[in-house]
């Protein structure tokens, strides 16, 4: 049968659909991996969003906004944090810009686990470089029972060196995003998180008192006076 200009009409509007589909995709991707979730949601389990940075780069500002989400598509959803001091077993998770999500303070991460309720959907962690490395094997069992599992945390201390169980949770996860702040002395893009007090603790918690982001050429691995301005 003769095809003719007709197929070649129709080939050609089939071509522009395919590739309008994939722009679509590729666009949705860029900005919520929502297509490739889609997917791996289809095969019947969970999976696992890492998000990491240095402090003030919106870690928790993004946390907030997909549970946010999830909650407004009705999905059960379940935060926790680590309970390390009196500041921070407050019941919710905060951002640095005043968001707030609710959240439990857990000790270890079996509490954690022991916590979860069977019908919850989304699991969120803040602060994630504060748990044990058992977190991992935590994560990996939500996941495998079909939850998804949201962890921010920071991935490398005020020395720079990679934050335990940080750089673990980022070769299990199925999707990672890197957040930046900005460089408080020049402007760049702010990798590190520069303690301004004399401590040598690893974990010395504070805010934008104790810290303040800097790019790689600002950053000392030791404590450094604030930025004046
Ligand atoms: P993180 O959880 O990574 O510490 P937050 O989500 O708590 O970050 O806070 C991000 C917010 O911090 C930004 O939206 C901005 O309002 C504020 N902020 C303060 N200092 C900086 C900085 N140097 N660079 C970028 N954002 C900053
Ligand atoms: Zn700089």
């Amino acid at each position: 049968m003769p095809r003719g200009p007709d197929f070649g009409l129709r080939g050609f509007f089939f071509i522009i659909k395919i590739f309008a589909k994939r722009q679509l995709i590729m666009i949705e991707g860029y900005f919520d991996d929502t297509e490739e979730r889609r997917r791996v949601r289809q095969n019947g389990t969970g999976w696992i969003e890492v998000i990491v940075g240095s402090m003030f780069s919106g870690k928790s500002e993004e946390l907030i906004r997909r549970l946010t989400r999830a909650r407004i598509a009705r999905q059960k959803v379940q935060v926790f944090k680590p309970k390390i001091d009196a500041r921070y077993s407050r019941e919710e998770i905060a951002s640095h810009s005043g968001q707030t999500h609710t959240s439990l303070p857990v000790t270890t991460a079996a509490e954690l686990l022991a916590q979860v309720e069977p019908d919850t959907e989304v699991v969120g962690i803040d602060e994630g470089q504060f748990f044990d490395m058992e977190i991992v094997e935590a994560v990996n069992r939500l996941a495998a029972g079909g939850k998804r599992v949201i962890v921010a945390g920071l991935d490398q201390d005020y020395t720079g060196k990679p934050f335990e169980p940080m750089p673990q949770l980022l070769c299990v996860a199925e999707f990672i995003t890197k957040t930046h702040a900005i460089c408080v002395k020049c402007g760049s893009t702010a990798n590190y998180s520069q303690r301004t007090v004399e401590s040598e603790a690893r974990v010395e918690v504070g805010a934008a008192d104790k810290y303040e982001a800097r790019c790689r050429k600002c950053f000392v691995p030791h404590a450094d006076a604030p930025t004046e301005g």
